[in-house]
């Protein structure tokens, strides 16, 4: 068993804490033999892999999720010396992880804000050249779309490479001319009762087919649903277990993914992410 002091001293030298430009935080330990590793791992779990890079060949030990990066840090953090100040951050980082996995809940632009501001002061104290900001990555997702939509309006398909950039605008992952962006808008605002919002929720787990049932936008369902008290309760539905033998059934008994994650109770996302827990991605259920 390695003292905490002694596994200090082992993050002073070989240790790393980053967060990424999606906000994600990643403490690891790089070492040319894994034995070490072995052992933190033991203690503190993490997992441990073999890298093959030009500027590293070894292997890493690393800590994901709120739980593990908590407990190696904290454990480590009094006595540590050369990394003190950058644990420090990480610790604040990790406090924002969320408890439940995201697949349906992505961070929203202000958690993200929050987690960038603590990555700029990562930075301050150990410059890496290769920085993104959130001005930066906010402008690759710019444009990106913009290159997807050739510069045009998605609706009227005029030509906006020439026109000021306060005049293409961007919204759900589209390019839209100022007149196209309001008038789509302008249908969210028409009045929709409670009964008419319950009942197109319950037609359809797709929520572009209840956009589209409604005739309203995306961000106007969530506002309206957030209204009438009728969110959707991703967390508690996401968290219920559900065994590799109920996807299965689920699979075989409606054909098709689609019905499956309805009969369950589950989105597409989660759907998703318990086939691949389960190794049932892409693979014929039979
Ligand atoms: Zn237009």
């Amino acid at each position: 068993m390695l003292s905490d002091e002694y596994i200090a001293g082992f993050f002073d030298g070989e240790g790393s804490v980053g967060i990424d430009a999606y906000g994600k935080v990643r403490v690891s330990i790089a070492q040319k033999r894994p034995e070490i590793l072995y052992m933190i791992q033991e203690q503190y779990n993490g997992y441990v892999y073999s890298k093959h890079h030009p500027v590293f060949e070894g292997y890493m030990l690393n800590f994901l999720g709120k739980k593990d990066c908590q407990k190696i840090l904290t454990a480590i953090f009094p006595y540590l010396v050369v990394k003190r100040d950058e644990v420090e951050i990480a610790l604040k980082a990790v406090e924002l992880i969320k408890d439940h996995h995201r697949g349906c809940d992505p961070l929203s632009y202000n958690e993200l804000k929050e987690r960038h501001k603590l990555r700029d002061k990562l930075q301050t104290l150990r410059p890496k050249k290769t920085f993104v900001t959130l001005e930066s990555l906010n402008q690759i997702y710019r444009n990106r779309i913009k290159q997807e939509f050739v510069m045009k309006c998605n609706v009227c398909g005029k030509d906006l490479s020439t026109v000021r950039i306060r005049d293409q605008v961007i919204s759900q992952d589209k390019l839209w001319c100022r007149a196209c962006v309001a008038s789509f808008y302008k249908k969210d605002r028409k009045p929709i009762s409670k009964q008419q919002m319950e009942n197109a929720i319950a037609s359809s787990d797709n929520m572009w087919e209840v956009c589209d049932k409604l005739g309203i936008g995306r961000s106007a369902l969530y506002q309206k649903r957030k209204k009438y008290g009728l969110e959707i309760q991703f967390n508690k539905k996401d968290r219920k277990p559900i065994t590799k033998q109920q996807i299965i059934d689920a699979i075989n008994a409606t054909n098709t993914i689609k019905e499956a994650q309805k009969m369950l109770g589950i989105c597409s996302e989660t759907m998703w992410h318990k086939r691949k827990k389960f190794g049932l991605l892409g693979a014929q259920v039979s």
